[in-house]
């Protein structure tokens, strides 16, 4: 099956820094001490990967593309 891969960032604004994306993808996601919020650990990640974090994000911040 042919993996597609997506681009994907966390709106910043919105973002409460609960972790809860770098709990379930740290992969792609690890949680900066400092500002308390998650940074990216990649370009481009398999697009159900990220769906798959984006359901959980409670504030809906992650997107695509
Ligand atoms: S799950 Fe959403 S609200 Fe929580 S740290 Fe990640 S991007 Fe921010």
């Amino acid at each position: 099956m042919e993996m597609i891969l997506t681009g994907y960032s966390v709106n910043p604004v919105c973002c409460n820094g609960c972790g809860a994306c770098a709990a379930m993808a740290p992969d792609l996601f690890a949680m900066d001490e400092v500002s308390e919020k998650p940074v990216l650990l990649l370009s481009e990640a398999p697009l159900d990967a990220v769906e798959r974090v984006m359901a959980f994000c409670p504030h809906d911040c992650i997107e695509t593309g």
